[in-house]
């Protein structure tokens, strides 16, 4: 069974869609039963989809969307 830490260090790669199907499983299950995650995992998308809307207006360009997106992965995975 993957722990919360697992969940926020993989954040990426899920998002990405580059778990194997086992990894993905299992990820899944986490988040079935772990409501901190679904939220986390639930922010992460919210705060992407905002960095890329920003972006496509051009008040941001698209390498600070990815930074931003990547520094709040990073906070993410933090302990
Ligand atoms: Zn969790």
């Amino acid at each position: 069974m993957l722990k919360c830490r697992d969940i926020a260090a993989h954040a990426s790669e899920h998002l990405d869609g580059e778990l194997t199907w086992k990894q993905s499983l299992g990820y899944g299950m986490h988040l079935l039963m772990c409501g901190y995650c679904r939220r986390f995992v639930r922010q992460l998308h919210a705060t992407i989809a905002c960095a890329r809307t920003v972006a496509a207006q051009d008040t941001l360009a698209p390498d600070e969307a990815r930074r931003i997106a990547e520094h709040v992965l990073e906070r993410a995975a933090r302990p």
